[in-house]
């Protein structure tokens, strides 16, 4: 049985080490000239910056992986420490646990209450969107100065924008299976199911480096693919799989490239491919600044309403130890043309931004903008419906599944699984 994995992210990397260990024999193929995806890590005045995912959740599937490429020695944990709101002229503790959650003034005492009425409302339904429901299940004072911007501002979306159906569907279901929200959370932190937040010494695209080091002569880096389609005649049932050094004839294609590349590499195999097409992604600006302030926690999210560009930022400093390091977001879908912006004007915003919320000087070290970061789960995910592969191609991507990196790679384990168990 032969295999190609189409594109070297975390995603088709970790297929790449799935497909190994079972025995399938697969080649990985990568546009670009590095490994990682999304999934950047760079050096800049000798501190390590993130251009892409701040942090890993260290789930017991990731902490496998880790170990399998031998990283553990190189996996620095952050401790526990409060994540903040800016809400009225100040950072709040967000109420993430019960002690946090009795001790913030970031909700009334009224706010509070009508948060914890939530097992009385009407369950979530898909129809609605992400904010509505919210709104309706909490109130509107914990949406707007909790929820709405720690969910929303996790991938630079508009909660408003979207259907719980997509945005929400695991959530959704673990309030089916718990009778309310609320339930289902303290089940998880009863059952003691978080995991702690990781990064790497060199940064996270250590990870998908030591993958492909790993595998160095499976993965083939500076490798586009161009086409896929259905070979003929005596290989019927087969894909052909074509790049620039020729066309590999195989029997299983693992699909992990962004949905408009998709698009484009299915027409003609998969049907609903036009709908892949125009799925929206987030905007989004990564502003790195250094300060000499010293503050304790994983950084803060801005509640909805401030007069602020800034929709969050991660203090790298505190959480992995990143001398003097944090990682400003600004943009999104509240504010696409953030991006448009000349680079140093952004870094100027975010700075001016971060030196009044935190009350210290500050320095630009980097600015990173792209227009297309974060697939959007707004209402082009409609169009998904009609999307269908036929036996042998395989999509697992964070448009088609979960974005988080541990969701990617229990997606790449099952892919994996599920090729081995054909036998062909
Ligand atoms: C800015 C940002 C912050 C995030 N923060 C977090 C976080 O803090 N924690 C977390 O868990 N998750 C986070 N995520 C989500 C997570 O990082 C991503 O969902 C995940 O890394 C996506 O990996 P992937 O391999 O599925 O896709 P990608 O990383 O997009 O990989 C797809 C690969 O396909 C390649 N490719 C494209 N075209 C071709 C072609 N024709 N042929 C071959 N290869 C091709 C691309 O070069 C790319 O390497 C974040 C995402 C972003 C964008």
């Amino acid at each position: 049985m032969e295999c190609a994995v189409v594109g070297g992210g975390i995603t088709g990397l970790a297929a790449t080490q799935f497909l190994a260990e079972r025995g399938v024999d697969a080649t990985t193929f990568e546009a670009a000239d590095q490994p990682g995806g999304v999934i950047q890590s760079r050096t800049v005045e000798g501190r390590v910056v993130e251009i892409g995912p701040q942090r890993l959740r260290l789930t017991p599937g990731l902490g496998d992986l880790v170990e399998a490429v031998g990283l553990d020695d190189a996996t620095i944990e952050a401790a526990e420490a409060p994540l903040y709101v800016y809400a009225d002229g100040r950072l709040r503790e967000a109420p993430l646990d019960v002690a946090a959650f009795l001790r913030t003034d970031l909700l009334s005492w009224p706010g509070k209450l009508r948060l914890l009425a939530e097992p009385l409302t009407r369950r979530g339904y898909p129809q609605e969107s992400a904010a509505e429901l919210f709104t309706r299940k909490f109130g509107r004072e914990a949406y707007e100065r909790f929820i709405g911007p720690l969910y929303g501002g996790i991938y630079g979306s508009d909660p408003a924008a979207m259907p719980a159906a997509y945005a929400l569907e695991s959530l959704l279901e673990r309030e089916r299976a718990a009778g309310s929200f609320l339930l289902a959370f303290g089940k998880r932190v009863g059952q003691g199911q978080q995991s702690p937040p990781i990064s790497f010494e060199k940064g996270n695209q250590q990870l998908p480096r030591a993958l492909c080091e790993a595998h160095t002569d499976r993965v083939e880096l500076g490798t586009p693919v161009t086409d896929v389609r259905r070979a003929e005649s005596e290989d019927r049932g087969r894909y052909l799989v074509e790049t620039g050094g020729g066309t590999h004839a195989v029997d299983h294609v693992v699909v992990t490239t962004p949905a408009d590349v998709t698009a484009e590499l299915l027409d003609g195999v998969a049907t609903g491919v036009d709908g892949l097409a125009g799925l929206t992604y987030n905007p989004l600006a990564m502003v790195h600044l250094t300060a000499d302030c010293r503050p304790d926690g994983f950084g803060y999210q801005v509640a909805f309403g401030e007069e602020l560009h800034t929709l969050g930022v991660s203090w790298n400093a505190s959480m992995f130890g990143r001398d003097g390091l944090y990682t400003a977001f600004l943009g999104g879908m509240h504010d696409p043309e953030m991006v448009g912006r000349d680079r140093a004007a952004i870094g100027e915003i975010a700075r001016e931004e971060f030196e009044a919320v935190m009350d210290s000087g500050a320095e630009v070290l980097h600015v990173a903008t792209r227009e297309r970061w974060f697939p959007a789960w707004d209402r082009t995910w409609d169009a998904l419906a009609g999307f269908e592969t036929p036996p042998g191609v395989h999509v697992a991507t964070n448009y088609t599944g979960r974005m988080g990196i541990p969701s990617r790679v229990r997606e790449a384990r099952e892919v994996a699984e599920s090729i081995a168990k054909t036998g062909r």
